[in-house]
């Protein structure tokens, strides 16, 4: 059997701030189901619950050095539907308001991937393969292929690095390489980017094999538009590059079974799921008059789109529709929204919070579910509204292109509908297009009813993965 462990800096139940949480709970699920040992190894952070740690274990302490520091660390562990996580306590480090945004962040994350490493002799999980995800767990990577190739206990063991996001890369001062993350001055070639450290360039030069989350996205990062510096990089290494679509937990995400939902439904009783608009429009205190509803779930940063949203706003609602948009993220959004919402108060609501729970009622309760990223490495909102039957209008780019493809009359394909240039007024135009066949009832029965069905588990990348550890 494969041994994997997963290095991450959040992932559900325990710790969620995005998309990458999700995965990091239903990928090691999925691969656990084909025979593989995965676990995952996380920071306890404060936010981890008293609840949650409940179940806990503890496996030991250890002193951690680090550059010149000495830290504690404490192991713990947890079985959660058949993944093992462990857990690096530390509560100067972990102990924080919030997961990311401190000032020491590098340090946070540099004691953590060397705890990582540290903490396999006392929990005896020596893995065959270390897969670690983005910027945060890069040094995982680093510190494995530079500091402890030597040992035997390790050097078999292959690195993965996946890239979720390369708008992060985890860049700091030069003079932090030794000061901080213990990296001599031999293997400064392998992190050195621009004269700064670059933790995600180090993971990328160090590691096996370079996975992405769409096979569009691993294409797009090879360009300067979208790779933040690191274009000529990832061509350079394209050799070990590979891209493997996402997908979603499609138990937790399952109108039939949801208990938040005011009525459940299936792809079988499509029209059931009016029954949920109803109740959120009652919720929200919107008419209950029959217009389209349009949701965004998101994050509200420039990554996302929002600015075409916003130049074209008017002219969408004077078409007689409803805008529910969930989200927290860059104040200015933030603000630019709750003004949205005041003066369109008739048809817009936008509500700034995250809540999983209502997310779910707002897929459910949505006809069109409107993801015009700029850019988009995978994306999950857009699989999570097909399964809910929330038809997606997406912009064409990353994993937006490879799971949504639009609605073709002429040959009746496609499970969504789609636009290519980031441009406010294309995708107006497809939104009309979407809302004109919206007009057609009992085609627009149909066409939920195959949204839904749309396959978006893990079965597929699961696999994929399976494969490349073989390889490896
Ligand atoms: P990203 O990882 O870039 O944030 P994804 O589409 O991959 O984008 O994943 C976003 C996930 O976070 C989805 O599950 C979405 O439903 C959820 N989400 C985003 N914003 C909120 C919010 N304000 N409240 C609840 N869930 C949210």
């Amino acid at each position: 059997m494969k041994r994997v462990l997963f290095v991450a800096s959040e992932a559900l139940p325990y710790v969620s701030s995005g998309g990458l949480a999700d995965v990091m709970y239903s990928l090691p699920k999925a691969l656990v189901r084909s025979g593989v040992d995965a676990r995952v190894i996380l920071p306890l952070y404060a936010q981890i619950t008293s609840e949650m740690r409940k179940d806990m274990t503890f496996l030991g302490t250890l002193n951690l050095p680090l550059a010149w520091r000495n830290q504690y660390c404490g192991v713990f562990s947890a079985a959660k539907d058949g993944v093992t996580y462990y857990f690096i306590d530390n509560e100067y480090y972990f102990r924080r308001e919030n997961l990311y945004g401190s000032y020491d962040d590098g340090e946070r994350y540099a004691y953590f991937c060397k705890a990582v490493l540290e903490s396999m002799p006392l929990t005896g999980f020596f893995p065959d393969v270390l897969h670690a995800n983005d910027w945060q767990s890069a040094a995982s990577v680093i510190y494995l292929k530079l500091h402890y190739n030597r040992d035997s206990r390790y050097n078999g063991m292959k690195a993965v690095f996946s890239i979720h996001n390369i708008e992060y890369q985890g860049v700091y001062g030069a003079k932090t390489m030794g000061d901080v993350f213990e990296i001599r001055p031999w293997e400064h070639h392998a992190v050195e980017w621009h004269g700064d450290f670059n933790l995600m360039k180090g993971a990328i030069e160090c590691c096996d094999a370079l996975t992405t989350v769409s096979p569009r996205y691993a294409r797009e990062i090879m360009r300067p538009e979208y790779a933040k510096g690191l274009d000529a990089l990832i061509r350079d290494k394209s050799y070990k590059l590979r891209g493997i679509l996402n997908g979603i937990d499609t138990a937790y995400y399952n109108p039939h079974t949801d208990p938040e939902l005011a009525c459940n439904y299936s792809a079988d009783t499509p029209s059931l799921k009016a029954k949920n608009k109803s109740a959120l429009l009652f919720d929200m205190a919107l008419p209950d008059d029959g217009k389209p509803m349009i949701a965004m779930i998101t994050r509200l940063t420039e990554q996302k789109g929002l600015d075409l949203v916003l130049r074209v706003i008017d002219e969408i609602l004077d078409d007689g529709v409803q805008l529910v948009l969930l989200g927290t993220g860059d104040p200015a959004y933030e603000a630019r929204f709750r003004e949205l919402e005041w003066r369109r108060h008739d048809a817009v609501r936008g509500i700034i919070r995250y809540d999983k729970a209502l997310s779910r009622r707002i897929y459910a309760a949505s006809d069109l579910f409107l993801m015009p990223s700029r850019t988009e490495p995978c994306g999950l909102a857009q699989m999570i509204a097909s399964a809910y039957g929330a038809v997606p209008v997406v912009r064409e780019t990353g994993g937006l292109a490879d799971s949504i493809h639009s609605y073709n009359e002429f040959t009746d394909e496609g499970n969504g509908f789609t636009f290519a240039d980031y441009n406010a007024h294309d995708m107006l135009y497809t939104l009309r297009r979407a809302l004109g066949f919206y007009k057609d009832k009992p085609f627009w029965e149909k066409f939920v009813a195959r949204v839904m069905r749309t396959d978006f588990s893990w079965e597929q990348p699961a696999r994929e993965y399976f494969q490349l550890y073989q390889q490896l």
